[in-house]
């Protein structure tokens, strides 16, 4: 497969930054988009544009048949048994927020416990906290070590009968560790506590089975697997979000208002309050689509499609990871950190006596796109007594020479500084 055909259906690959050839690293904090996303969410604007679940008109049907056949998509991707399993929402942060504080309520009281880990993104530790915080439970974490792997002969030791829930990224955006979220929910579920996977980072690299592995709560972003931003979902079991009260209230989220007393919409629109961002979410339809089944080129075939794509493009980016592993570890003073066996197609990495920042800065002057900071992750960098790194992800549209581009900038900005 030549993954070279990919990039043309992403127009903001072929943009100069600085005035040279955009190599965009960054693909962990926001993955661009192909022209069928941008087609479908401009054509939605344009023409086509009409609030959902309420009006009769034409436009307001269209769009609510196509929000719905979104959901549908999202259902098949994540293999949920049920459609309205499938919860529509503002992103990562916006789902894990929406759980910690609903099935908080239900079932959280002070002396509890949650349990997440070391290396979760703050999106995955903050909303946990407060709720902590709301009812006086408290937060216990599972270590990694320094390879960047899980301590997974700690986590029976973690799980009593006042844990109530497990929260565990698929992918540690620092790290790339792939966790063994499937044995994690089999231990867990064995002391009978449910299990929330952060998907942020996984859903785009081979996603989950949620029936398969037994997943009680699953939340992605949309604009990090090719969609637009502003929209995510929320997957959980239907005796979950049956039982869990809702989390907003308004519009959309109820069946009948009255000062007495209000009832509130079956599933899944009880946890979709006001307006949602239908437009965006028909936009991740769209990628998800884009993902199953490539795009079809002017010549009408459909270019990107294979029997397997997910796969393959799986396969390219870790061909990626494994040349920009070996290129950069051979560069004196650089140490990237993560070396787990199962490891996502992003390298973090710092290098000795130069600031992350800098780092970032002189790529960006030769066009390279990497991202630097905590990472959203300050336990990680606490854990390596580090204040930032530079982190490079790929995406399968990047190549092989982009790679390289990296390990000669890098190289680069050793010389310079
Ligand atoms: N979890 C992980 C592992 C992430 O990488 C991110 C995004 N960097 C998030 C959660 C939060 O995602 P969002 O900002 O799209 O809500």
């Amino acid at each position: 497969m030549n993954f070279m055909n990919y990039r043309q259906f992403f127009p903001l690959l072929s943009r100069t930054v600085n005035g040279k050839p955009l190599v965009y690293l960054d693909n962990a904090a926001t993955a661009q988009k192909p022209q069928a996303v941008i087609d479908t969410v401009n054509e939605l604007h344009a023409a086509l544009n009409g609030n959902i679940h309420r009006g009769v008109h034409y436009m307001a049907e269209q769009c609510t048949m196509r929000y719905e056949a979104a959901r549908e998509s999202v259902r098949k991707l994540l293999n949920a048994e049920k459609t309205h399993e499938a919860i529509f929402t503002a992103g990562t942060t916006a789902g894990i927020n929406l759980v910690a504080f609903s099935f908080g309520e239900k079932y959280v009281k002070a002396g509890d416990e949650i349990v997440v880990t070391e290396m979760e993104h703050h999106s995955n530790i903050v909303p946990w906290q407060l709720l902590c915080e709301r009812k006086g439970a408290t937060l216990k974490v599972l270590p990694f070590d320094n390879e960047g792997n899980l301590r997974m002969d700690l986590l029976p030791s973690l799980l009593n009968e006042k844990t109530k829930i497990v929260a565990v990224t698929q992918v540690s955006n620092v790290l790339g560790t792939v966790n063994p979220v499937e044995k994690i929910i089999k231990i867990a579920h064995a002391k009978n506590i449910p299990v929330l996977v952060d998907g942020a980072q996984g859903a785009q690299h081979g996603g989950i089975d949620v029936q398969k592995t037994g997943c009680d709560f699953y939340v992605f972003s949309g604009h990090k697997m090719y969609g637009p931003t502003g929209v995510g979902v929320l997957y959980a079991k239907e005796k979950f979000l049956e039982e869990m009260p809702p989390y907003q209230g308004g519009g959309d989220m109820v069946k009948t208002v009255s000062f007495a007393k209000t009832t509130y919409a079956d599933l899944p629109y009880k946890f979709e309050a006001g307006t949602a961002n239908y437009i965006g979410a028909i936009g991740l339809g769209s990628a998800i689509e884009f993902l199953n089944n490539g795009q079809k080129t002017e010549e009408e075939s459909y270019s990107l499609c294979s029997c397997s794509p997910l796969s393959a493009l799986q396969a390219h980016e870790h061909a990626l990871l494994q040349r920009a592993t070996q290129e950069l570890q051979a560069i004196d003073g650089l140490k990237i950190y993560g070396n787990a066996a199962q490891k996502s197609s992003l390298i973090s990495f710092t290098i000795d006596g130069i600031h992350h920042l800098d780092v970032a800065q002189i790529l960006d002057k030769l066009g390279i796109a990497v991202r630097t900071g905590t990472l959203c992750a300050e336990p990680v960098m606490q854990h390596f007594g580090l204040t930032g790194m530079v982190r490079a992800s790929f995406a399968f549209y990047n190549t092989l020479e982009e790679v390289d581009k990296l390990v000669e900038g890098v190289k680069k900005v050793k010389a310079m500084m």
